[in-house]
């Protein structure tokens, strides 16, 4: 029996991923992966051409997608695992994050022009191409015709909170987040819990909200976690009863360290939320 090698994940360029949906499946195979999760953020666009060359390589695609919400005003991403990727809901929901992230590039465009840099939007289009349009986007636009002298300096100057060209954005509520997941029968776990820099006590008092609505997963090993954040993550997830979850957040081959499928395994104690999908 081959060894089965999760990676439950990574993003394409249908959001801000450098690779297509083939190519990063190619690059899991080369890698050893053979069940694979596409988590594009807030879209479900690659996933067709994806579930088309996993089929060629024998890899066992999980069909994802991971959502921005917030939570008492804070940031979080929930990935849907083992989804439907056609199912009205979820797809309405996805929609709906589209135009807030178009508006909001807008907004952000419009108020670079009032500090007298016009043209970004029509360049943060083009370089986008098939995938979403993200601040870093904005970024490199300034960098590239010299208004700041670094991808830092773009967001201290203009696209940093506070700064001339910052929006502040209303995203969708974890409730609503998790309701889109289930209703496309999928699984919704916590991405990157380490990232968001929480006390312990408010992480106890997400994970009560996030179970609450109906969260069953929480990402316990990441391309990045040490093994001390690792330690503390296994405490929530038995503590809140959660399903644990590995991947590596791949976004492009550029980033030496986090590759497809380099991921320490997923500790014995914990219950692998692969035994959710049917
Ligand atoms: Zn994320
Ligand atoms: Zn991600």
């Amino acid at each position: 029996m081959t060894e089965i090698k999760y990676d439950l994940h990574s993003h394409s360029h249908y959001s801000d991923g450098e690779l297509s949906p083939t190519q990063l499946v190619l690059r899991a195979k080369e890698h050893g992966v053979n069940t694979l999760a596409l988590t594009d953020h807030d879209t479900v666009a690659g996933l067709a051409e994806a579930q088309l060359a996993a089929t060629e390589q024998d890899i066992n695609l999980i069909t994802g997608i991971e959502l921005s919400c917030e939570w008492s005003k804070k940031p979080f991403h929930i990935l849907g695992l083992n989804i439907d990727p056609n199912n009205a809901e979820l797809l309405a929901g996805t929609q709906r994050l589209q135009v807030i992230r178009l508006e909001r590039a807008k907004k952000i465009a419009a108020k670079l022009e009032k500090n007298k840099i016009p043209g970004a939007w029509e360049a943060v289009q083009a370089s986008a191409g098939t995938g979403m349009i993200t601040r870093p986007h904005f970024a490199n636009f300034l960098l590239e015709n010299n208004h700041v002298s670094s991808i830092q300096n773009a967001f201290d100057r203009y696209l940093g909170q506070g700064k001339p060209a910052f929006v502040s954005t209303q995203w969708v509520e974890l409730e609503n987040a998790i309701q889109w997941i289930q209703a496309a029968g999928g699984v919704a776990v916590v991405a990157h819990p380490m990232r968001y820099r929480l006390t312990a006590s408010w992480m106890r008092r997400f994970l009560a909200a996030f179970k609450e609505y109906g969260g069953e997963g929480i990402e316990v090993i990441t391309a990045r976690s040490n093994p001390d954040e690792v330690r503390r993550v296994i405490q929530f997830a038995k503590q809140f009863e959660l399903y644990g979850s590995m991947g590596s957040d791949f976004h492009t081959p550029k980033n030496q360290w986090v590759e497809l499928g380099r991921l320490a395994p997923l500790p014995e104690n914990i219950r692998p939320v692969w035994e959710l999908f049917d």
